[in-house]
């Protein structure tokens, strides 16, 4: 006798009958994101041969040995890099406006047998020969944030939300660094603007966030959060949370992607931050860790072992990458950086348009790149793993997403947004000279066209908006 659950049955119910797969076999190399770099990568170099596993996951020794200067690289190198790529880093050095500061594990990470090529290279550390000529429009400080900064260190920009740049030090100095204004120690080009992890200033930062109702969202930044010590991670999580306005706050560090380590040996400093997380979670308030990995290689087995303590303690991490050419500017790269990221927990929240930044226009990228990528990306794994493309309006119109400009003129490079609730006018971005047509390079080249450049842009985004306003309904 059949028994109730059987009848009725059909082949769809049979768990045995076989599957039609619809799709065909999946390419192996489409799983790559969790083939993670593992076992003693470092020993590769000459200088950490001899050093063992243990010695290598000390936070303290990576601290201790992290290259500050040029003269400190190159005798790590020697040896291991042709003489004229020898030649061409020092001449870099010369020429760069951000210091220098390279950990082992970042060392270690590199191609030194195709330096020319190698992304994490590119990143930081510069060659002579690959700079390029700037564009005339950048300027130090392009996002204007120390023109947005009622006391020094606290740029206010959004209505509520605020940056706090707590210090000046970051365990890595990126060549690109968008505040390379004061992040740093001073190099040959630019003499930087101090911003201390002094207890004092950080109280007048404090007394504003609290003097303004309307903010309840405070990025702790710098600089980087990973230099700030376990009892200064308390202090200002402690500060922020205890203020009935503050309802998230965000630690941003580089750290994870260049000194994974902390994350496994410097329990103090991981306490510290698992008691304000806590604590946050008891008043109902988020605090979460941003993070920032550019390219897939930075993500090692060590790396997901820092990552998933962070996990383990209820740590959200978000990471907000940088679209760099030549580091992750194609299709298949940053696929793999978001699923890698994806895989260790990790949300890709942002991937920033190149700021506008000085000496690095050989890593900056057009417009069209962004949106190209955003294309190919969206849909490839969840929504929320899935990042923004956005573009940081130059004058401090705020973050835009890239599809979202008035106007892009593709010849000249210029495109133009707007961003209503931040700050009336136009906010223009300009994609690297080096992109464009050698007849509109010309043109950069004359202050008169410059602005006739400009001004057509400006207009033509003026009449795209007149025109959009006519057919909307959005009042
Ligand atoms: C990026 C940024 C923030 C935070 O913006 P989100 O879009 O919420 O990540 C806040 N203030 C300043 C000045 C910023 O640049
Ligand atoms: S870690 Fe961040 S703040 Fe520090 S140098 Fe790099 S980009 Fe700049």
């Amino acid at each position: 006798m059949e028994t109730l659950t059987t009848i009725g049955r059909t082949a769809a119910d049979d768990p045995n009958a076989p599957i039609r797969h619809l799709k065909p076999p999946v390419d192996p190399s489409t799983l790559a994101h969790r083939q993670l770099l593992d076992g003693p990568f470092w020993q590769r170099i000459p200088a950490y041969h001899d050093v063992d596993e243990a010695t290598f996951l000390d936070h303290t020794w990576q601290a201790k040995n992290t290259i500050t200067n040029g003269q400190k690289l190159l005798a790590a190198l020697q040896g291991i890099v042709p003489p004229s790529f020898y030649q061409d880093v020092a001449e870099g050095f010369h020429r760069a406006p951000m210091s220098i500061r390279v950990s082992p594990y970042l060392l270690s990470l590199i191609d030194w047998t195709n330096p020319y090529e190698d992304p994490l290279r590119r990143q930081f550390v510069p060659v002579a020969s690959r700079l390029l000529p700037d564009h005339p429009k950048l300027t130090l400080d392009s996002l204007h944030e120390q023109e947005d900064a009622p006391v020094p260190g606290l740029t206010h920009r959004y209505p509520d939300k605020a940056l706090f740049l707590a210090l000046d030090t970051c365990p890595v100095y990126c060549r690109f660094c968008t505040r390379s204004y004061a992040v740093g120690v001073d190099t040959d080009e630019v003499e930087k603007v101090s911003l201390k992890a002094t207890e004092d200033r950080w109280q007048r930062a404090f007394r504003y966030v609290r003097e303004r109702p309307e903010l309840e969202d405070i990025v702790v930044s710098g600089g980087d959060s990973y230099q700030l010590k376990a009892r200064q991670v308390r202090l200002i999580g402690d500060t922020l949370l205890d203020m009935d306005n503050i309802r998230r706050i965000r630690f941003a560090t580089k750290g994870p992607a260049v000194m994974p380590m902390k994350l496994i040996t410097d329990d103090e400093w991981l306490d510290a931050l698992t008691a304000v997380v806590e604590k946050g979670r008891r008043l109902h308030k988020e605090v979460v860790l941003h993070t920032h990995f550019n390219h897939p290689n930075e993500i090692t087995a060590i790396t997901k072992r820092g990552l998933d303590r962070l996990h383990e303690r209820g740590v959200l991490v978000r990471n907000q990458a940088v679209l760099q050419r030549g580091v992750n500017d194609t299709i298949a790269t940053m696929q793999l950086l978001v699923k890698r990221l994806g895989y260790c927990n990790v949300q890709p929240y942002y991937v920033y348009q190149h700021d506008l930044v000085m000496g690095v226009e050989d890593l900056r990228t057009t417009l069209q790149t962004a949106i190209d990528i955003e294309k190919a990306v969206r849909g490839t794994t969840a929504g929320f793993h899935t990042p923004t493309f956005v573009c940081d309006a130059p004058g401090g119109g705020g973050k835009r997403v890239v599809h979202s400009f008035e106007h892009y003129d593709r010849e000249t490079g210029i495109s133009v947004f707007t961003a209503p609730c931040v700050k009336p006018g136009f906010f223009l971005y300009f994609d690297p000279i080096d992109t464009l047509a050698p007849e509109i390079q010309a043109r950069w080249k004359d202050e008169a066209e410059q602005a006739k450049m400009v001004a057509d842009a400006t207009a033509q985004a003026e009449a795209n908006m007149k025109a959009s306003a006519r057919a909307s309904s959005v009042r």
